[in-house]
């Protein structure tokens, strides 16, 4: 087998002796806006260490709106059981904030100091994922911040990067649970001792990959993705369907993956063909999944941290869940009652430059930093965890196109998109955190890298010309 190139896209100290060797996405920015978004949504996890720090400070005494409130709900047995990640979260309050959210500034960060904010606050958005070849950064689009891609570039903030990696290593070893190497080998992680690091990730379930093998069907796609190969971002959507389906094939029949470095994609037979009832199912699922569930959550966001027992089994959860997805009715806040059909069919302009560039953006980040399949993806397979960020795509195309369709506009606004994309990304974060049993339940409906081909068909004739 030819021998992947395991300095492509290599970055900032990837390959230096004895520095801690982080992989870093070009064109990538963040630094926090202070808009207080990213601490809506969640209960935040405490580790024992993070709820001893700041438990006994009397925070109605320094915040009026704090006293004699409960700030914390509690998982002990949970976590001693591994069915929680953490012993303690923060309690949000009835608007689904963080409770320590006042004035849209964290009160643990403005009263102690930045240190003492819980560890998870100290690490988000930053996301490390140590592999064969490096630690590969990127960072959750959880954060409006990193969705309008604003504030410096990561490649130039290797310093904190570094601090921050740290810090992902003590959360990872207060888990207790998935990255033994992380905690084994995290603090003296260098060039040198990369080969150490395991990396198990598969095309589909029950076809494991090498890690060389990962790396020359990911070149392949981010090609796809990067080059002009595909000017039309539909059709990026359809290549990468291809190689993945042509990778299996390779895999299958124990051919050379390096082939696949040569593959060129067809897409041309996706044009003519309609979605069918289970693909228009599975769509108007993920839309609830990625739209109005993320709204929902907020009311039950203290009750998914600790309970065993899912919000998606309240009653309103499932009457809006069976509307979404049997009638095709979605709520959003600002429009009411939309047809998810009408929306996603609803004829616009091509995209504008700024549109297709986030798209490529997002997907190329995504892939880059190896958070949408394997070990940062509670372990999901390659092709389900494209099929996820597919999903994601035709979801946040839907969003955006059901603002442009109520204010009869021929254009989709990047700013609908990025909305949708923040809030399907909070969703991801949940998805990171699937028990295994249940990744593999979502892996297996995945599983079909040809899933969403005949949905990015059809939607790409109701965008500009095909
Ligand atoms: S603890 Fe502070 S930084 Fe963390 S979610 Fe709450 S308000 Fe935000």
């Amino acid at each position: 087998m030819t021998e992947p190139n395991l300095n492509a896209n290599s970055t900032t100290g990837a390959s230096v002796p004895g520095q801690l060797p982080l992989r870093i996405p070009e064109g990538i920015r963040y630094n926090c806006q202070g808009c207080g978004r990213c601490c809506t949504g969640y209960a935040v996890g405490l580790t024992e260490d993070d709820y001893q720090r700041i438990k006994d400070v009397d925070w109605g005494a320094r915040y009026p709106q704090l006293a004699g409130k409960e700030l914390y709900t509690h998982s002990e047995k949970e976590y001693a059981a591994g069915l929680s990640l953490y012993p303690h979260h923060t309690k949000t309050n009835e608007h689904g904030e963080c409770s320590f959210l006042i004035d849209n500034l964290c009160s643990i960060h403005s009263s102690l100091g930045e240190s003492e904010k819980p560890g998870m606050c100290k690490l988000f958005p930053y996301t490390f994922v140590p592999t064969p070849s490096g630690i590969y950064v990127g960072v959750a689009m959880n954060s409006m911040a990193a969705v309008r891609n604003i504030g410096q570039l990561l490649t130039d903030q290797r310093e904190q990067l570094e601090h921050t990696w740290h810090i992902a290593v003590q959360q990872e070893k207060s888990h207790g649970r998935a990255s033994q190497q992380v905690a084994s080998l995290a603090d003296s992680l260098t060039v040198e001792s990369l080969s150490n690091v395991q990396y198990d990730v598969s095309l589909v379930s029950g076809a494991p990959l090498t890690w060389e093998q990962y790396l020359l069907i990911e070149a392949r796609i981010l090609r796809a993705i990067q080059s002009d190969e595909f000017p039309n971002i539909f059709h990026v959507f359809l290549a990468i369907s291809d190689i993945l389906a042509e990778s299996l094939k390779l895999k299958v029949s124990n051919q050379d993956l390096a082939a696949i470095s040569q593959f060129k994609p067809s897409i041309d037979r996706w044009f003519e063909e309609v979605p069918g009832v289970f693909e228009n199912l599975v769509f108007n699922l993920i839309a609830f999944r990625n739209n109005e569930w993320t709204t929902l959550r907020k009311q039950y966001a203290a009750e998914w941290a600790t309970s065993t027992k899912s919000p998606l089994t309240q009653p309103p959860v499932i009457k809006a869940a069976l509307r979404t997805v049997l009638q095709g009715k979605m709520f959003i806040p600002e429009l009411g009652i939309i047809s998810l059909d009408k929306a996603r069919n609803y004829k616009t302009d091509a995209f504008e430059p700024e549109v297709d560039g986030f798209i490529r953006r997002y997907l190329y980040h995504k892939i880059f930093s190896k958070t949408f399949c394997g070990p940062a993806m509670s372990g999901l397979s390659m092709i389900a965890g494209f099929n996820n960020l597919a999903a994601n795509f035709l979801s946040g195309i839907t969003y955006a196109k059901a603002y442009a369709l109520c204010r009869g506009e021929k254009q989709i606004r990047l700013a609908n998109l990025y909305e949708a994309y923040f809030l399907m990304d909070k969703e991801m974060a949940s998805l990171t955190q699937l028990p295994r049993e249940k990744a593999q339940f979502y892996d297996n409906g995945f599983s079909s890298a040809r899933l969403f081909c005949r949905l990015f068909g059809q939607i790409s004739a109701s965008v500009g010309d095909r």
